[in-house]
């Protein structure tokens, strides 16, 4: 490899991209405007606002029918969100009172934000969605071209300091040949966009701001790097070896087997009915999580047993005869349930979510583990697969009580490993259920003390990190021991190389994203057991998250 420079982030997908650098363009300025409109011309400021959010509201309406899927979803909310009539309305009382359209556009979107920070959870990130509204709705005011991604005639890498839902959602894979910022985590949306689009990406890149417009630059997403300087001809000959392995990737259907013959089982994360369609179609061979509170995120009041069966059921029929692994409500802290609402806490992450608040709400786990079983029994009276596991356990009573009771309906019972105790007290875990299944997002996030939705975190929330190998380790081999199938659920599994260790562990399925399944298949058909075992080896010798991807890879590509 030439000497270039080189800066190093997350690599969150992987790919290898080389074109000219192309900067998302800074929102504008706010103007500092402390006039006072004079009477007579508030109607004309009233109808720049009304002209300009209009404006906005109706772009994004367009790129929304324009785009599909997750993309075209994200796109529709932003443009709902700017058309609300809450924010708008305070916009234009504001202007009413003699504020500048730019201040009351600003100051109305300051107040939605302090109220969605509140709200906490989900209703935080939108916030995001928010402050790009105004930043597009103030350009608009002021006769600026429109911040967030160029269009530009070639292709280039685009680098952002973070990027909007609305930003990412309108990529075109075509002309944005590979994605930088220097902020945004591995969960970030730059990163479920990117991933979904296939477009090589690393996030959490401190001085990005080093490398210039136009500068050529070779994108590394497994590695995490971004490197300039590189001769052409090198950089070129890279891109075409990725390319190869790319072609590989569109071509795999499955199912999961390593180079030396053993099958790993690779299933997919959805969380309803139609997500479940969708990984039907891709090579997922089951379903390892299915994050049953997502499907409630605006119920007010608990569905009926039968409610809740119909709704899983539709995830069932999927992918019959298969296994399906549903997860118990995991209410609370970043996925807020309304009739499950514990609030009030300092803390919310550590305080009564998941399993925590099923137990404490009478009825509630009972409920829904009635409306699983009802689901599990098909028209002609057979059961599915159904493996039923709950989120956040952290002690051996817990598991105990949880397994009785899905036991009782005749399904099989595991437990998420998310919790360091678990895995530190894994064996015995293992000995009261029938499968563990290793949530390494939440795992990273306790082992590290370092909140999973903080993007200047995201050095920590790495499950390369050696601590988090270590606990991942002592979870597979107390399966190994056992014989008893210890799964990995978090986004840990959607990584190729990590994907290799974690089968070199002892882990028996990886369940990720179904867009996800064709690289970490192709990984896996090209490493041998041995060679995983040896790359999780010298992964667990190494004292930094990247001495350990990169002691991995060496193995993994020799
Ligand atoms: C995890 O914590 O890794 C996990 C899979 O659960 P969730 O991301 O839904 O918290
Ligand atoms: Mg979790």
């Amino acid at each position: 490899m030439t000497s270039a420079d080189l800066l190093t982030g997350t690599g969150v997908v992987p790919g290898i991209a080389y074109a000219p650098a192309g900067w998302a363009r800074k929102p504008p300025q706010v103007p500092v405007d402390t006039r006072i409109i004079r009477e007579e011309d508030r109607p004309a400021e009233t109808e720049r606002f009304r002209a300009a959010a209009d404006t906005v509201a109706a772009r994004f309406a367009a790129r929304a029918s324009a785009a599909t899927g997750a993309a075209s979803e994200v796109l529709a909310a932003t443009a709902t969100l700017a058309a609300d009539r809450g924010w708008i309305r305070t916009a234009t009382r504001q202007i009413a009172a003699g504020k500048p359209a730019t201040t009351a556009t600003a100051e109305a979107i300051a107040k939605f934000v302090a109220q969605f920070e509140k709200l906490g959870g989900l209703m935080a990130e939108r916030t995001t969605d928010l402050n790009d509204i105004r930043d597009r709705v103030i350009a608009e005011i002021l006769g600026l071209p429109e911040p967030g991604v160029p269009q530009p005639d070639q292709p280039i890498i685009l680098l952002a300091l973070d990027l909007a839902p609305s930003d990412t959602a309108g990529l075109d894979p075509s002309k944005i040949l590979g994605l930088v910022t220097q902020f945004g985590g591995p969960t970030s949306h730059t990163a479920i966009i990117a991933r979904q689009l296939g477009i090589p990406c690393v996030v959490a890149t401190p001085d990005l701001g080093l490398v210039e417009d136009g500068t050529a630059v070779l994108v590394d997403g497994t590695t995490g790097t971004i490197r300039w300087g590189v001769p052409e001809a090198e950089a070129r000959e890279l891109v075409a070896a990725d390319a190869n392995r790319r072609a590989a990737v569109r071509a795999w259907t499955g199912p999961g087997r390593l180079a030396s013959g053993e099958p790993v089982q690779l299933l997919a994360n959805v969380q309803d009915g139609a997500g479940a369609r969708t990984a039907a179609e891709s090579p997922a061979e089951g379903i390892g999580l299915f994050r049953t509170e997502l499907c409630f995120l605006t119920a007010q009041t608990e569905p009926s047993v039968s409610e809740q069966a119909a709704i899983y059921r539709e995830v069932l029929d999927a992918f019959p005869g298969k296994k399906v692994v549903v997860r118990t409500l995991d209410a609370g802290s970043d996925k807020p349930v309304p009739f499950a609402d514990h609030s009030h806490e300092e803390n919310p992450a550590l305080g009564v979510r998941g399993v925590r608040l099923s137990f404490a709400r009478e009825g509630l786990l009972e409920h829904q583990l009635d409306g699983i079983a009802e689901a599990a029994v098909d028209q002609q009276g057979e059961k599915s697969s159904v493996w039923v596991m709950a989120p956040m356990i952290s002690t051996i009573d817990e598991a105990r009580r949880f397994a009785a009771e899905v036991r009782k309906r005749g399904l099989l019972a595991g437990v998420m490993v998310e919790v360091p105790s678990v895995a530190l007290l894994a064996e015995a875990f293992l000995n009261e259920v029938d499968f563990l299944s290793i949530g390494t997002n939440d795992l990273t996030q306790y082992a590290m003390a370092a909140d999973r939705m903080a993007p200047d975190l995201a050095y920590l929330t790495d499950p390369w990190q050696p601590a988090v190998l270590r606990l991942i380790t002592s979870t597979a081999a107390a399966g190994v021991k056992l014989s008893k199938p210890v799964g990995v659920c978090g986004e840990a599994a959607a990584d190729p190389v990590l994907a290799c260790v974690l089968v070199g562990l002892g882990v028996t399925s990886l369940s990720m994203a179904s867009a996800a399944i064709p690289a970490v298949g192709v990984a896996l058909a090209n490493a041998t057991l041995e060679q995983c075992r040896r790359a999780a080896e010298a992964a667990l010798q190494a004292t930094t998250a990247a001495d350990a991807k990169a002691a991995a890879l060496e193995v993994l590509d020799n």
